[in-house]
């Protein structure tokens, strides 16, 4: 783009964001911190499925030093259900990073920023911009598609070689004064306009910048990337009942819902009846039980993985060993079990087991 192009085009852009942004709660705020609550959230996660996750958590920790002070299991308990934990962690460890080092929020610093847990190069321009107007570029999946599509660039975008190009271009088109709002404006042309399948051209503020419409190619770039191939796995889930408590345990340090609360769950073997199933999930706790009814099917999808759990109520009988798979086990009353922080998959099977009206059958 010349100069003059580079001028109208940030111009046309901005405009038409002040126009047609949507009002999130997170743009009503210049809160370094708030802003960061809101980027981390909204890694991989929906708008609509952030808002009311974005709310609660500001309003249980209104500042990083609430954040910071917190117990990291609070913290899990709050992101419960939003999925990608590691983020909640990454969080609060780097609220800690910047509380013990004499920082009130995130610092318009960003050398000093891209040290902490969970800040890349995206997170940290995004909220260094919107914050305090750093003129520092971002590319994320939807101004990444518009930066494509403008400059029809026909390459795989996950290609090293097209990131940083993709960078570079990012870098000259982002205005030195108002770069929060244009990073903004960016991502909001890429959700609302420049779509996946079918962007609306007829409504792109930017129209008549863009090569990949000027060629007719909008609907071909960026190149689709492959669905990877759908798994089915099959679980079953033991909810353990002793007296009137059901058994929780806690999963390990490191890997997918790390230092999380379930009932426990493991994959069924090829073969494997769900009873035999069961009594080899019970080892894994240290416990022998009495296999009971089948209470409750609950399917959900991982990445590529289809996933049906199929839930047994257990009655305990006896301790018969250490805890394997797990690191912590404890025995609690139905209606403590969301005190614990769970996963999606587990909030359901609790919401359904409490409107099946079971805890009934569950306490004996
Ligand atoms: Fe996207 Fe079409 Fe606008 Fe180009 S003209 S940026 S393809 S919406």
């Amino acid at each position: 783009m010349t100069p003059t192009d580079l001028r109208t085009f940030r111009r046309r852009l901005l405009s038409w964001f002040r126009k047609n942004a949507r009002a999130l709660p997170w743009r009503a705020t210049r809160d370094a911190y708030a802003i960061w609550i809101s980027e981390i959230m909204l890694q991989q996660t929906q708008v609509a499925t952030v808002i009311p996750y974005f709310q609660r958590f500001l309003e249980r920790f209104p500042t990083l030093v609430a954040l910071a002070d917190a117990g990291e299991q609070e913290v899990l308990c709050l992101w419960a259900g939003l999925g990608y934990y590691r983020r909640a962690r990454d969080l609060w460890r780097a609220a800690r990073q910047l509380h013990e080092a004499g920082h009130g929020t995130v610092p318009n610093d960003p050398d000093l920023v891209r040290t902490l847990s969970g800040f890349g190069r995206y997170t940290a321009n995004a909220v260094l911009s919107q914050a305090y107007d750093r003129p520092l570029p971002i590319v994320e999946a939807n101004s990444l598609r518009v930066l494509c599509r403008l400059f029809a660039i026909d390459q795989d975008p996950k290609q090293n070689v097209v990131q940083k190009q993709l960078w570079r271009l990012a870098e000259t088109l982002v205005p030195r004064t108002r770069a929060g709002d244009f990073n903004q404006a960016m991502m909001e042309l890429g959700a609302l306009v420049c779509t996946p399948h079918k962007p609306d051209c007829g409504q792109c503020p930017v129209a008549a910048h863009c090569q990949a419409r000027r060629t007719g190619r909008q609907d071909e770039i960026p190149p689709r990337a492959k669905s990877p191939e759908i798994v089915a796995i099959e679980e079953v889930a033991a909810i353990v009942r002793k007296f009137d408590k059901l058994l929780l345990a806690q999963r390990p340090d490191g890997g997918r819902w790390a230092r999380m609360w379930e009932f426990p769950h493991h994959a069924v073997n090829p073969g494997e009846a769900h009873a035999d199933s069961v009594v080899r999930l019970l080892e894994t706790v240290g416990l022998e039980g009495e296999v009971q009814e089948e209470l409750a099917t609950i399917d959900h999808s991982l990445t590529r993985f289809r996933i049906t759990m199929t839930c047994y109520a257990v009655a305990h009988k006896r301790r018969a060993g250490a805890l394997k798979r797990y690191t912590d086990a404890v025995w609690i009353a139905p209606t403590k079990l969301t005190t614990y922080p769970l996963s999606a998959p587990q909030k359901r099977l609790v919401a359904f087991l409490q409107e099946q009206l079971l805890w009934t059958k569950a306490q004996g």
